[in-house]
């Protein structure tokens, strides 16, 4: 689903992906971890192209990321991304928020969007809030809303960046059950997160970023138990020892 061969990017003369090599199967479960300034962000930014890379390859579905606007409009139509900050649209409500991108890029008559977004919001267990505006929602419920939001493009891939880091601690497990079941139900995800408890049990494989550079990748059961590079044995005593 997603192929990543000898991925370099520079933001002006600073290096920061440094031949990055990442294969990621139809359904499987990614998380990525690494200390802050780690290029955690940058990476799964460019995977949709809101960053662009300098050097290397990146594949989404078998459409290459490259100078082409149609590619770049292909791999955005498939490809759904969640953020720290819920970016919700204030001055619509949850409905008209769910709507507005199935309507006016998906083409789908009013009705049946809306049907969908109601459909989605029982999925992310938030159907009563229909019709409230975000500043009337928990930072809990406003994330659910943003992730219900990204399924209603129908997307192939659904890329995560810290999607619990901006919210109170007794909020964090209401939208990690939500990822956790998208999980189940086979969506292809990547997930930057610090969520170790999380990642053990949804990962498939995880990958530890330090400077730039994928320093490993393993499963969970490997990556907690054995991790092999010093860089990931001090990251995970540190967040570990945090808990
Ligand atoms: P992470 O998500 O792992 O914390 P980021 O991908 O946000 O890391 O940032 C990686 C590095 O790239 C950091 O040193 C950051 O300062 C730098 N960086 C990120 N975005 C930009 C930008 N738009 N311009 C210049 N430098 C950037
Ligand atoms: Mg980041």
């Amino acid at each position: 689903m997603i192929q990543i061969h000898h991925l370099h990017k520079w933001y002006g003369r600073f290096h920061a992906l440094r031949d990055i090599n990442l294969d990621i199967s139809k359904g499987e479960r990614v998380v990525i971890c690494g200390p802050s300034g780690s290029s955690k962000s940058t990476l799964i930014r460019c995977i949709n192209r809101l960053e662009e890379h300098q050097q290397g390859q990146i594949i989404v579905d078998g459409i290459e990321l490259n100078a082409k606007a149609k590619n770049v409009h292909a791999v955005r139509r498939e490809v759904g991304m969640v953020f720290q900050q819920f970016n919700l649209f204030p001055h619509l409500t949850v409905l008209e928020n769910l709507i507005l991108a199935p309507m006016r890029i998906r083409k789908l008559p009013r009705e049946e969007a809306e049907d969908l977004a109601t459909r989605l919001l029982e999925r992310v267990r938030i159907p009563e809030q229909v019709n409230k505006y975000p500043n009337q929602l928990s930072g809990g419920q406003q994330q659910r809303v943003a992730i219900a939001r990204s399924l209603c493009m129908r997307p192939k891939v659904m890329l995560f960046d810290e999607p619990t880091s901006a919210l109170d601690p007794e909020m964090i497990n209401e939208v990690l059950d939500v990822i956790g079941e998208l999980a189940q139900d086979g969506m292809t995800m990547i997930c930057v997160t610090h969520e170790m408890g999380f990642a053990r049990t949804v990962a498939d494989r995880i990958v530890f970023m330090d400077k730039g550079e994928i320093v490993e990748i393993a499963d969970p059961v490997e990556f907690f138990e054995q991790p092999k590079n010093e860089r990931t044995r001090q990251f995970l005593g540190k967040i570990l020892q945090n808990r």
